[in-house]
């Protein structure tokens, strides 16, 4: 038995077997045949890509079946490769000519095609180069007998460990089948953390080792709420994980009960709590688990796994399906937050020294306007449909407000005169999630609607701590007292301008900090629809007026730790019994 400790990225524990996906590139060498052994080389090529096509295209129908169609331009792009003669003849004649085996030949081919593509000036088109290098690795995996790089399930309960995953991974996965993820970097909030909490899927990162090819198909045990992953669990062990395993279904069934139940506290308090979401399949299971609506839709997933951008009517579709998943609930879009840890296929991947710093979220979408107002538009026209708010990603500043709200006014008056109905008083608001914008609250509130605070990144750009980083996992404070100075600022400026202020980053979902949040005058959260029941739970068994003396007493320690502990003891002593 083996125990490794990470980060608990997804609650709940799964037993499964583990497959380590090897992302490394497949290890080919090149060597000299003769004559008689060619035919028999060319043939062996033409088998791989035969087979790597059949494997596609089942992988293809797979997702059709579990995901929809929408995320599969990727797949018919390297069937389209797959397809085309001139990966088979040219690597054909290199083994006739150069007499080299098969495996060599590829790789040349690869070479070649390198320095065609090297040359060409249009970067989107230059780029397309990592398309042609995954599906000859695909080939060259086929011929080796390597393990594929696409992340599919072995027979039965699958859990993946893998040094990355990424968001467009997960997406991509049979999630029927694979039940747990661990993987040896990302920390809590990066984005394949919060994709595993939307679809449900316990996981943990931060493991170091984990993808050693040593320990694959070993029986496994993902415990995401403590963060463990036990590789072959003894008896007492495998029993004890689950009777845990038992005792937090239990807990997440008596959870349910509170569904119906208003979101209020002791004292008659309404809050509003919503879901964040990611594609309109969550959109039930916000309203499943309790949620009034959905207080941030990540619009990017729309825009990844594929090479073009989604049009204005593929989005408008998308949005139209959420927007009727939720009705007659509220539905706030927020526009395309790209860059950082959710790079797009599609467009043309600068390299950038610091992602996190650089063309992303609102400075992305006003440097493509067209782009922009396309996905504006469609917003618009879903506004028509019901209660729909729109929301910018990452302001750091009037300028990026106004400029993006000139854009909208463009939109409208297209839309317009092109007789498209549309919400014309829709609300327009903004992410704080930029120290700037804390700093600048008062002057940004006359020109927004409502306030939604992105606590993911303002934590990791107040502290500046890579919130990616699973090495700084310990430095990631959501309570350190900048990030609660900073709450409390932006909820006063807000009252004081008369708009909403809410929260929408991950502090939203964790229990914990509920009576803080509620204390300090937050009267909306939005969180992933799992961790809504258990916010509800804390929430209708506390007054405001308590809250407001939590909110008080922890504005006046100095360090996150003390904080942390004097929260945790009014958490056990008045609002729950246990807490992990
Ligand atoms: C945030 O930063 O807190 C947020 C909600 O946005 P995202 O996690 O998508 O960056
Ligand atoms: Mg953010």
């Amino acid at each position: 038995m083996r125990v490794f400790t990470g980060i608990a990225a997804s609650p709940g524990i799964v037993v499964g077997k583990l497959k380590v996906v090897n992302r490394q590139r497949v290890v080919v060498h090149e060597h000299a045949i003769v004559t008689e052994d060619v035919a028999a080389e060319i043939e062996r090529l033409k088998k791989a890509i035969s087979s790597t096509r059949a494997e596609l295209e089942v992988l293809k129908l797979n997702l059709e079946c579990t995901t929809g169609d929408e995320h599969l331009f990727f797949i018919d792009t390297h069937l389209l490769i797959l397809a085309d003669e001139r990966l088979l003849v040219e690597t054909a004649a290199t083994i006739e000519i150069g007499l080299i085996n098969a495996e060599g030949a590829l790789r040349r081919t690869l070479q070649k095609y390198r320095t065609t593509f090297e040359a060409i000036e249009d970067v989107y088109l230059r780029e397309r180069i990592s398309d042609v290098e995954t599906v000859i690795e695909k080939i060259l995996r086929t011929m080796t007998g390597e393990a594929q790089d696409v992340i599919a399930p072995n027979d039965g309960l699958t859990i993946i460990a893998a040094h990355e995953i990424t968001p467009s991974d997960i997406l991509q996965m049979d999630r029927t089948q694979i039940v747990g993820l661990i993987t040896e970097i990302g920390g809590r909030t990066s984005h394949a953390s919060i994709l595993a909490r939307a679809f449900e899927l316990p996981s943990v990162t931060g493991v170091e080792g984990i993808a050693d090819l040593g320990l694959n198909g070993s029986a496994v045990i993902v415990d995401g709420l403590s963060g463990r992953v036990i590789i072959k669990p003894d008896r007492e062990t495998f029993l004890d994980a689950l009777q845990r395993k038992r005792r937090y279904e239990y807990i997440e069934l008596e959870l349910h009960k509170l569904r119906d139940l208003p979101a209020q506290t002791v004292d008659g308090c309404l809050i509003s709590l919503k879901g964040n979401v990611e594609i309109p399949e969550e959109g039930a299971s916000v309203l499943n688990h309790g949620g009034a609506g959905i207080g941030l839709y990540r619009t990017e997933m729309l825009f990844m796994n594929r090479q073009e951008m989604p049009d204005e009517e593929e989005q408008f579709r998308e949005y139209a399906a959420m927007q009727q998943a939720v009705a007659p609930h509220p539905l706030t879009i927020r526009t395309l937050d790209a860059g950082g840890d959710k790079l797009l296929d599609g467009m043309p991947h600068m390299t950038e020294q610091n992602p996190a710093l650089g063309m992303r979220a609102i400075r992305l979408s006003l440097n493509m306007p067209d782009e922009f107002k396309k996905q504006m538009r469609a917003i618009l026209r879903i506004s028509a449909l019901g209660t729909v708010r729109i929301m910018f990603p990452m302001i750091s500043g009037l300028d990026e407000l106004r400029r993006a709200k000139v854009l909208l006014k463009e939109c409208m008056s297209e839309l317009s005169q092109a007789g498209i109905p549309f919400d014309r008083a829709i609300k327009v608001g903004i992410m704080i999630e930029i120290p700037a914008a804390v700093a600048m609250a008062d002057l940004l509130a006359p020109e927004a609607d409502f306030f939604s605070i992105g606590t993911n990144d303002l934590i990791q750009y107040t502290l500046a701590i890579d919130r990616s980083n699973e090495q700084l996992t310990e430095l990631y404070q959501p309570l350190h007292p900048a990030i609660l100075r900073s709450l409390s600022r932006v909820v006063e400026v807000a009252r004081g301008a008369g708009i909403d202020a809410s929260i929408c980053g991950e502090m939203a979902g964790d229990p914990l900090y509920l009576p803080i949040l509620l204390g300090l005058g937050f009267d909306e959260l939005s969180m992933s629809a799992a961790a809504i029941p258990r916010v509800k739970q804390i929430l209708r068994r506390c007054t405001r007026q308590q809250a407001s003396d939590i909110a008080a007493a922890c504005m006046a320690f100095a360090t996150a730790g003390e904080v942390e502990t004097y929260l945790k003891s009014q958490i056990t002593s008045h609002f729950a019994e246990s807490f992990d």
